[in-house]
């Protein structure tokens, strides 16, 4: 971190600022030029608020060279993070698929469903049992039901399960029943749910939220780290843009821009950002030609009766249609399906 002192500030002044930070365990640097002294603060700066440096009437400026996230940050990691969700690797040179509803609907919808997306060659069931929906008349999920009906589709399938969690009261029953816990884009800053996530083990899908920065999300990666639980996996699935044709706009440039600054995995929902199932298939296409480390598609029998996001559903024959296109792309960008 650099503070930059206002100009003429006298020496007794930013040597203050400079011995609080050196009490606090930071070595510091200190440019002292005709007019201005600049200030370079060495030591994990993550904890240091900037806004309080500010704060002081002496200081003109503070910038910080390192990124305020350490345990997400591939400076501190070199390599990338593989996660296991339940022998199912996330990260590595196979691309990860998660297929499914949206909703949880009923049994036979969900078994069906998961049977179909597997023989086109998914390797986790998605499926929402806890829905956040923007308007309190619409489907809420069957809830606790829903999670019972996941893990019998797991069982007849043998596919982990991907569900989202709304509530930290839930935890105790995802942490028992759920392989990779999703936490939707409306809670990727709900920091005390990610707080008692990052006290369990178990991996957890972060979904960009609805208009937060790449810096945001990695610091909501952080939050969960921070606990000690390093199972992080990203989702990029539309940020809010002015455009209003499709349901949100896919941020294509926040893959590379996560694989440089972070080692972990991120891996794209077309169908979220697109909202026109039309639109998945390209959309697909381009996050692994872009480098994503797997896809989550939403997959439903029949789209026009589902409870929730039928429009942006692929039907099953699409969806297995779609595996065997991506296994090209796949191929020519390095990885396999
Ligand atoms: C979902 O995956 O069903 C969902 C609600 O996604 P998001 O949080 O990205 O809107
Ligand atoms: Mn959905």
């Amino acid at each position: 971190m650099v503070i930059v002192m206002k100009p003429g500030t006298p020496e007794q002044d930013w040597k203050k600022i400079k011995e609080n930070l050196e009490s606090r365990g930071y070595q510091i640097n200190e440019i002292v030029g005709s007019g201005q002294t600049i200030l370079g603060v060495i030591g994990d700066t993550s904890a240091l608020d900037m806004n309080m440096l500010k704060v002081n009437e002496c200081v003109d400026k503070v910038m910080r060279v390192q990124e305020p996230f350490k345990r997400a940050n591939r400076s501190f990691h070199p390599e990338d993070s593989v996660i296991d969700v339940s022998g199912v690797k996330i990260g590595g040179r196979k691309l990860a698929v998660i297929a499914g509803p949206c909703s949880v609907e009923n049994e036979k919808q969900i078994v069906g469903v998961a049977k179909s997306v597997k023989l086109a060659g998914a390797s986790l069931l998605r499926g929402g049992a806890f829905k956040p929906r923007t308007s309190p008349y619409s489907f809420q999920g069957l809830k606790e039901e829903g999670l019972d009906l996941l893990k019998i589709a797991r069982k007849e399938t043998g596919l982990p399960i991907v569900t989202e969690i709304m509530s930290a009261r839930m935890l105790e029953r995802f942490v028992e029943d759920v392989d990779l816990i999703q936490v939707g884009a409306r809670n990727m800053q709900n920091f005390e749910l990610l707080k008692e996530l990052g006290r369990t083990n178990v991996p957890v899908l972060l979904k960009r939220g609805l208009s937060a920065t790449i810096e945001e999300w990695l610091m909501a990666a952080e939050y969960i780290m921070a606990g000690g639980n390093d199972n992080v996996i990203l989702c990029e699935r539309g940020i809010r843009t002015f455009e209003t044709y499709t349901r949100n706009t896919l941020d294509l440039s926040a893959i590379p821009a996560v694989k440089k600054l972070s080692h972990l995995p991120v891996i794209v929902d077309p169908s979220h950002a697109a909202g026109l199932w039309w639109m998945v298939e390209p959309m697909a296409k381009a996050a692994v030609a872009a480098g994503a480390d797997g896809l989550i598609i939403e997959v439903h029998n029949d789209p026009e009766h589902a409870l929730c996001d039928g429009a942006q559903s692929l039907k099953p024959e699409r969806f297995a249609r779609l595996m065997g296109e991506l296994s090209g792309i796949a191929k020519i960008v390095g990885r396999e399906l």
